[in-house]
């Protein structure tokens, strides 16, 4: 767990990748995605590096419980609530997942094609 000196995403957390930071507590930080997807196209992100869903001891429950509120609390800040948006985390090759570091993908802003 910790950090990942090779991840983009643990260099973000740490500042030395700069980014927008719309959000920071203890678990997640939120960030726009660099290439998005929708109008709305934000990531939660932990602080703490961890990869698997399968592999989370129960402690980082709480971790991933936070994100999805806070992923919740985006959308209605960016006034999409009543419009409707999508939560997406990727897991592995067949999902398309390029950041092998957990995070929850917001999508909102028009209508989202099926998925699949
Ligand atoms: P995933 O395919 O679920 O691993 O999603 C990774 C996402 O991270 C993609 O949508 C990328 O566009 C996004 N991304 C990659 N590098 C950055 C970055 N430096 N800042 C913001 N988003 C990024």
């Amino acid at each position: 767990m910790g950090s990942d000196h090779d991840c983009v995403f643990c260099l973000i957390v740490s500042g030395h990748i700069s980014s927008e930071i719309l959000y920071r507590d203890d678990h997640c930080i939120v960030i726009k995605d660099i290439a998005p997807k929708a109008p709305v196209h934000l990531l939660v992100i932990p602080t703490q590096h961890f990869t698997e869903l399968t592999s989370l001891q129960s402690e980082l429950y709480q971790v991933v419980g936070s994100m999805i509120c806070r992923a919740g609390r985006m959308a209605r800040d960016a006034q999409v609530e009543e419009s409707g948006y999508r939560l997406v985390i990727n897991q592995g090759m067949d999902s398309g997942q390029e950041i092998d570091h957990l995070h929850v993908h917001l999508l909102a802003g028009r209508p989202l094609r099926a998925m699949g």
